[in-house]
């Protein structure tokens, strides 16, 4: 990843945009095809706690990429059509279960004796990274009880550091704990669901994810990925290995590609392989860097194509499991794009039906 970071510290131009962009990285569109049933809502998990982790001067996984993303909803109007989640930290219990105790022992002491970074300076932390850490850990799985209570249909997580990189005993590439997978286990363990569909879009290969459950055949890991890029793996023929063999799919895609690449793996191979794994929970590791104009992938997902992505998986969740589905935010570093989409739809589905200047229905933009 620091080779990512140094590309886009090369890019100084681009910070002015990144502010603007990280409304980009809440596609609002994203919530579209998550929209809820009639009298049901869609949750949306967030706390100011996620804006104390602090990777330092310049880094393009930054707290404002929340900040604006918060700003965006409540400047659209949207966050009063949302349900609004509130995390608590996760305990120990649930870090451990994809995680070595050794590292998560690392992790909180290195970030509370104030070091810069844990294991590799692709993962920045603060005194409080360990904590914030935990909350968003803790923030996904608050959002897993929500559905699982009935009190929202799906949900959308704001939370940082993101995690799809993170393995069982070492970070990488801005992740400490890897949320989505601690997700899948918590499902699994607290709920008794016994089958979590992953579906991971962002533009770099969520290696730590895969790797966690790369021979487990309770979990199916889907990826669409820019290829060849950070951090190497994610190649068509990783698919798994003893009982798990058959429950990873990886679509490399060339740089460059974008709505129509996108949707055709989706179709092609999501749809599919869905139907054969029938998930009891869907959960999304939604990377907005394969957005268009982001600063460090090279795709160019469009803000419909995201929507037709979320619809496609909302799909799968309504199809299979009741709707269960939870979206948490990994990578994504142009908000320009999604801002330029500016269409924060109504989570809900019960606002009023417009088409804006993007040309999506529903949108209040
Ligand atoms: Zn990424």
């Amino acid at each position: 990843m620091s080779e990512l970071f140094n590309k886009w510290q090369g890019r100084g131009l681009c910070r002015l945009l990144l502010s603007i962009a990280v409304l980009g990285v809440f596609c609002p569109h994203i919530l579209s095809g998550a929209v809820a049933k009639a009298g049901v809502g869609t949750g949306f998990l967030y706390d100011a706690i996620y804006l104390k982790h602090d990777t330092g001067a310049g880094h393009p996984e930054r707290p404002e990429r929340l900040t604006a993303i918060v700003d965006r909803l409540e400047q659209k109007g949207v966050v009063q059509h949302l349900v609004r989640l509130k995390p608590a930290p996760a305990s120990l219990e649930w870090i451990t279960t994809v995680h070595t105790p050794e590292y998560a022992e690392r992790v909180r002491k290195s970030c509370q004796a104030g070091a810069r970074y844990v294991d590799t300076p692709d993962a920045p932390t603060s005194r409080d990274s360990y904590e914030v850490a935990l909350y968003a850990v803790g923030g996904v799985q608050a959002a897993i009880d929500a559905v699982m209570d009935g009190k929202v249909r799906n949900a959308f997580c704001a939370v940082r550091p993101p995690g799809h990189h993170a393995l069982k005993d070492k970070s990488m590439g801005f992740c400490l704990f890897n949320n989505v997978a601690i997700a899948a286990r918590y499902i699994q363990k607290k709920h008794k669901l016994g089958k979590v569909l992953i579906v991971d879009w962002d533009v770099h290969h969520g290696n730590g994810t895969q790797a966690m459950f790369y021979d487990d055949p309770t979990i199916f890991y889907f990826s669409t990925h820019q290829s060849p890029f950070y951090p190497g793996t994610g190649s068509a023929d990783e698919t798994g290995a003893g009982k798990g063999l058959g429950f990873t799919r990886n679509v490399p895609l060339a740089a460059g590609g974008g709505d129509a690449e996108y949707k055709k793996a989706f179709l092609e191979q999501l749809k599919p392989a869905a139907a054969a794994f029938q998930p009891d929970f869907v959960l999304v590791s939604a990377g907005f860097d394969s957005a268009k104009g982001d600063l460090l992938g090279r795709m160019n997902v469009t803000p419909e194509g995201f929507a037709e992505l979320t619809r496609i998986v909302k799909g799968v969740a309504e199809q299979y499991c009741q709707g269960r589905l939870v979206t948490l935010l990994e990578g994504g570093y142009n908000l320009e794009s999604l801002a330029a989409s500016g269409a924060f739809d109504t989570l809900e589905g019960n606002r009023a039906r417009v088409t804006c200047s993007c040309g999506m229905e529903d949108s209040p933009c």
